[in-house]
């Protein structure tokens, strides 16, 4: 069973996009080069934050393995950092959703500027609740946005509803490598509370949420090592960005910056990149 914050944060699809509105102005992710997600190491340390995150999107497009033309479905995509990079790498028409109208509006801005032009579009909807047809897609992504979702399961069904039979789902996600306790549970809460989080799974909860929800599991893998530097780089731009801002909002971005940096030192902090496919 997983154990109940005490304090359950607020993770509605409308708090959870007005926090990222607000993360947008402030222009959090410029560090990370507009994604919002962490960066991949193999031994290459000195790589700089923003290309090891354009990594962490290779690695994604690599598992779904897109042919030009295809369709495909980017699920929270940010700013469309990753969406443009597909795109344009692979050819393919992209769809990114997002429950925050400000990125949705710089996705589509960036889009515009973009070679991925006429390829990539971006609209407001909820993961939960996909406003598409059945089997409209080939292939679909989720980086980072399913663990803000107070329900999971039905963001897997929806996905699975609209994904083609015989087409991938590929997520990236942070996971926890066993339950956390005592003292651990307080570093989870206030991971959940300050980033709207719903729930950091086990690799265990992924993979029977996959299952109960009709994916066949291809390849779950544990990145975590790879991708732990990212905490301590999130974490520093966070302080350098709390050292132009107002007392208040200066105290709130440096306790979250605290929290990453402590989640990133956590020996069971990992991070799974998980491929399915619906037969
Ligand atoms: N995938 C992007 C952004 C990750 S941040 C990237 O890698 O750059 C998480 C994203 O998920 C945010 O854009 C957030 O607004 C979105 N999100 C969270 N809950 C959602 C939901 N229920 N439906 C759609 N998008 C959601």
């Amino acid at each position: 069973m997983t154990q109940q914050p005490d304090t359950t944060p607020d993770t509605t699809p409308g708090s959870v996009g007005q926090a990222y509105d607000q993360f947008g102005d402030a222009g959090a992710t410029t560090a990370l080069g507009g994604n919002i997600h962490v960066g991949y190491w193999q031994d290459d340390h000195d790589v700089p934050v923003a290309e090891a995150t354009d990594h962490l999107t290779d690695l994604v497009a690599g598992r779904l393995a897109p042919r030009p033309g295809q369709r495909l479905l980017d699920v929270g995509c940010g700013i469309g950092v990753p969406a443009l990079r597909i795109a344009g790498a692979h050819d393919v028409h992209v769809t990114g959703i997002n429950v925050s109208r400000q990125q949705i509006t710089q996705a589509s801005e960036r889009a515009d500027g973009s070679d991925a032009r006429g390829r990539a579009s971006f609209l407001f909807a909820d993961a939960m609740d996909l406003p598409f047809e059945d089997g409209s897609f080939d292939g679909a992504w989720a980086i980072e946005s399913l663990l803000h979702m107070s329900d999971q399961s039905t963001a897997l069904a929806q996905i699975h509803r609209v994904v083609r039979p015989g087409g991938r789902l590929v997520v990236a996600d942070l996971c926890r490598r066993k339950p956390f306790t005592g003292q651990d549970e307080a570093l989870l809460d206030g991971m959940l509370n300050v980033y709207r989080i719903a729930g950091i799974s086990t690799p265990e909860e992924h993979r029977a949420r996959l299952a109960r929800t009709g994916w066949q599991l291809l390849e779950l893998t544990d990145i975590g090592e790879q991708v732990r530097a990212s905490y301590g780089h999130a974490s520093a731009a966070f302080r350098e960005l709390a050292a132009s801002l107002d007392t208040f909002a200066a105290g709130q971005i440096t306790a979250a910056a605290d929290l990453m940096e402590a989640f990133g030192k956590h020996p069971d902090a990992g991070y799974v990149l998980i491929t399915a496919q619906r037969p």
